[in-house]
């Protein structure tokens, strides 16, 4: 069968922040460049994001990068490579002021400065007082700033593809990676994108969850890409759960709520993360205040009627600050609670929010692989940026507003590397046909009628699992029995069917192509988790309660084949400043 292909110079799989920003460096250096997304890019999750981006710019508290760095840190209970983690705070204060003159629309202060609020695990001094370090478009900071970097794409002429799905990587005869296989989602036909250097910015996995905040999309495809391509995941255990989802649903109540003012409180109306973080409290770390929340619950002192959820209280804030500064928030609860959060508490309760792993790379973007005896090998033409790469940044336990940083710092600097390989490979090599047939077999496959279990059912017996088996608090046993149930998932996949063949609308193909990639991330995720004997950051065990900085202070590398692990050592030697030697982590 012959399959059309269009050249580029780059390929962009995914249009969120990561990717957009990307794209921008690209197309305004003349480089040819083609973004693919499965959604319209201003549906990209990155337009969900609520409070905001961190930036030391000491607009409404004293701040520098280096309070930023040291918060980042600890927040990472020092798993985070301490070298990315200072690039990302210095380079955090011009990337936002860059956004302000791309015309991002951020609140502002009486005095015209951008508007900065508090959020968990900031502080001043080393870890002294609060600061306030989240500028923000009121609660739609993430909507604000993918707007902005969509147009800007426009005008420099980036080529969309849109409502395109990328199916798997392809490679030359000598390995290289040189493009990708991608679906029309409208028509069902493939398409072969050709280029010489590809990154994989497809955004974060949050589907693997049934409980959660990400959008639908949020699947995983580019780790699962990756890890077909024979490329490991690092850190996949350390999985966010954001301490406020609305309970039962899952939906996020940004964590400016509580760096407005709002705090928690239990069926008694006790603020009980003070017993838990005295100084702290409320914007005591995410994974610190779920376990609380999880804990409280789990002791009896949860409200509602089946005493399982935490109350998030925030009227004492007035009308006027709430409808100024969280106006989504307000809708939402009311939408999806049914609580107008101006007279009543919204009922909340940890939803899976955010991978701290990914696919691993350097600070440019360029993913990078071990090649044994200690050393690391760049894995030619082929870059990661966003939540699904790993740049190792946020560690075991990312800190509020540190992603969309996150995305931006590395979505920009990812392109502007691309920028200088593109110049110096200026030739395109040819895809192997056996690496084609491979990616095409993932269609293929669904033609079949085929006689198992339908796709749509083992998507949510395996969410379901996830849940279950991998959630806030994990044991040898609850782990173990559900990496075996995940197994048979895996398993009963091969001969899972669809129950809908018809090509045009073709949602049920889309969903099954999904499917297969959450169930490769799950289980990396499943696997990591099971084989880290130790508390760290999100990756809580009852039966290890204490960080073992002697036997575990390394990432982790997961490896499809044969569910294998590998690992190796955390850099914490930073470039220019002292290293922040490992402490106990009390907020
Ligand atoms: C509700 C919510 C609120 C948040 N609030 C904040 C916040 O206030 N501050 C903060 O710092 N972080 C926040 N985060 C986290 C942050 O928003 C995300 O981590 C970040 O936006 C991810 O950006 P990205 O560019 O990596 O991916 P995304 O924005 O998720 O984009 C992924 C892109 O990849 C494309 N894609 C994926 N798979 C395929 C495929 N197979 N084929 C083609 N295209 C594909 C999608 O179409 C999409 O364009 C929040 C997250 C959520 C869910």
């Amino acid at each position: 069968m012959s399959i059309p292909s269009r050249h580029f110079d780059a390929l962009i799989i995914g249009a969120g922040g990561a990717g957009l920003n990307a794209a921008l460096q690209l197309a305004s250096a003349d480089v040819r460049v083609a973004v693919v997304s499965k959604v319209f890019p201003t549906r990209s999750h990155t337009v969900a994001a609520q409070g905001g981006v961190n930036a030391a710019l000491a607009n409404v508290l004293p701040d520098n990068w280096h309070w930023h760095m040291f918060d980042t840190v600890k927040g990472s209970d020092y798993l985070g490579d301490q070298d990315a983690i200072e690039f990302m705070c210095r380079e955090a204060i011009p990337t936002v002021y860059e956004l302000e003159h791309a015309g991002v629309p951020f609140s502002r202060l009486d005095n015209g400065k951008i508007y900065q609020r508090a959020f968990g695990g900031q502080s001043q001094d080393f870890g002294g007082d609060q600061a306030a370090r989240t500028c923000a478009a009121a609660d739609r900071t993430g909507h604000a700033i993918l707007h902005t970097l969509y147009q800007q794409n426009i005008r420099a002429r980036t080529h969309f593809f849109d409502e395109f799905f990328a199916l798997d990587l392809v490679r030359d005869k000598d390995g290289v990676i040189s493009g990708a296989l991608v679906l029309e989602i409208e028509t069902g036909e493939p398409l072969l994108i050709e280029a010489k250097a590809t990154l994989l910015a497809t955004g974060g996995c949050g589907q693997v969850f049934r409980t959660t905040s990400n959008a639908h999309i949020n699947t995983g495809d580019g780790c699962a890409m990756a890890l077909r391509a024979g490329i490991p995941l690092m850190d996949m255990e350390f999985y966010q759960f954001h301490p406020t989802g609305i309970a039962g649903k899952g939906m996020l109540i940004t964590e400016g709520v509580r760096g407005e003012g709002g705090f928690l409180v239990n069926k008694d109306g006790e603020r009980f993360m003070e017993r838990y973080a005295p100084r702290a409290k409320d914007l005591a770390s995410r994974d610190v205040v779920s376990r609380s929340i999880v804990t409280e619950v789990k002791e009896g002192r949860g409200a509602g009627e089946n005493g399982d959820y935490i109350l998030l209280k925030l009227d004492h804030l007035g009308a006027e600050v709430i409808d100024k500064r969280l106006p989504g928030i307000r809708e939402s609860s009311r939408i999806f609670a049914g609580a107008d959060p101006i007279r009543e508490p919204i009922p909340v309760f940890p939803t899976a929010h955010y991978a701290m792993g990914g696919i691993p790379t350097d600070r440019f973007g360029r993913v990078v692989v071990p090649v044994g005896s200690g050393s690391e090998q760049v894995v030619a033409g082929l870059y990661a940026a966003g939540e699904c790469a790993c740049a190792s940044v946020h560690g075991a336990n990312r800190l509020g507003g540190n992603s969309l940083l996150d995305i931006l710092v590395f979505g920009r600097l990812a392109g502007k590397d691309i920028i200088d390989f593109v110049r110096e490979n200026p030739y395109q090599r040819s895809v192997d046909p056996a690496s084609l047939d491979e990616a095409m077999s993932r269609l293929t496959r669904w033609d079949q009628k085929g006689g198992g279990v339908p796709a749509h059912q083992l998507r949510a017996d395996f969410r379901k699992c996830m849940e279950d088996h991998a959630g806030v608090f994990r044991t040898e046993e609850v782990m173990a029995e559900g990496y075996q149930r995940l197994c048979e998932l895996r398993d009963q996949f091969k001969d899972a069917r669809l129950t809908d063949h018809s090509k045009v609308f073709n949602t049920a193909r889309i969903e099954a192509l999904e499917l297969q990639n959450l169930i490769d991330v799950g289980l990396s995720i499943a696997v990591s988790a099971l084989h880290r004997k130790e508390s760290r950051g999100a990756h809580s065990r009852p039966d290890y309660p204490n960080r073992d900085d002697v036997h575990w202070m390394k990432h982790s590398l997961y490896y499809r084949e044969a569910d294998r692990m590998d690992y190796k050592p955390v850099r914490t030697k930073p470039l220019t400043v002292e290293s922040f030697p490992p402490k106990e982590r009390v907020y």
